[in-house]
């Protein structure tokens, strides 16, 4: 899986093909999308469009809320397949836990058929948190490959961090420039990036790397679209990544897993 991928979240489908077919143009080989985001057909355009090989081009999508059970999950992978006008994806994605409705482990082990078939190449998760995970591990047979979380300089999901390295799954960071409100104006982060003649994108985006995070920053404007992937020519140094490191607060911008509950 690359490490640096585009999302498309709240882009509607009749712009999602223009701005994945930027993304594809400069450089990007893996997308993020998701059946509630409403854009798996024009995101599936673009990838058809491009004329890249199918298999040069990583593809994730996941699995919405109202869908969770394992008979669902089955119809519902089958019309994510034919919005994206596929054969397979890459990686699918449980996109909540919705603890109170006990369905997850369910929906898991839907996916761990498809992944049998060959219809899906890798299985995760998305916004569980460590009790969700463990409890799926123990009841399924496939360790999930990704966990994909909330995750910026305000919001470091330390814990999750250090279980999904003990466990082998990789840290997806959504949200990894905090939708870029107020992070991209915080001073230290400014301070890095003049330092280092680059934007404050940029830079978080590093940091996000030099951890070791899977990022798929999201934007549908052409110039950005390009900045959030020149980031393979430069490095923070230990006293910038401490620098960002310090600013962790723990604070989301999105739900909490353990209550978020939308259908
Ligand atoms: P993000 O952190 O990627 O921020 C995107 C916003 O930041 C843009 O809309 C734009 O306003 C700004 N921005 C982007 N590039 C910039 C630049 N170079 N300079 C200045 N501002 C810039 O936020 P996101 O879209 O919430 O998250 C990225 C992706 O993560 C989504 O598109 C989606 O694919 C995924 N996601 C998943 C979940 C989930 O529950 N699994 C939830 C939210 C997002």
């Amino acid at each position: 899986m690359p490490q640096l991928g585009f999302g498309v979240w709240q882009v509607p489908d009749d712009e999602a093909e223009q701005a994945v077919s930027t993304a594809l143009e400069a450089g990007y080989r893996s997308i993020d999308t998701a059946a509630i985001y409403g854009n798996e057909e024009g995101t599936g355009k673009a990838i058809a469009a491009s004329g890249i090989p199918r298999q040069d081009v990583f593809v994730t999508t996941k699995l919405w809320n109202a869908d969770q059970g394992y008979d669902t999950t089955l119809r519902a992978f089958d019309e994510s397949l034919a919005k994206l006008g596929l054969d397979y994806v890459d990686l699918y994605l449980i996109h909540w836990p919705l603890p109170a409705r006990n369905k997850y482990v369910d929906s898991y082990k839907a996916f761990e058929k498809l992944h049998t078939d060959g219809r899906v190449k890798a299985i995760g998760v998305s916004n569980f948190l460590p009790e969700h995970l463990r409890r799926l591990i123990g009841e399924t047979s496939i360790v999930p490959a990704v966990n994909q979380i909330e995750l910026h300089p305000h919001l470091q999901q330390r814990v999750s961090r250090e279980l999904h390295a003990e466990q082998g799954i990789a840290t997806e960071a959504w949200s990894p420039l905090g939708q870029g409100k107020g992070l991209l104006e915080v001073p230290a982060i400014v301070a890095i990036a003049q330092k280092h003649h680059r934007t404050p994108a940029q830079v978080v985006l590093r940091w996000h790397l030099q951890l070791g995070n899977v990022v798929i920053p999201k934007s549908v404007t052409p110039s950005r679209i390009r900045e959030n992937i020149d980031v393979f020519d430069f490095s923070l140094d230990d006293e910038d990544l401490a620098a960002i490191s310090a600013l962790n607060e723990d604070r989301r911008i999105g739900p909490d897993p353990a209550t978020f509950d939308v259908a």
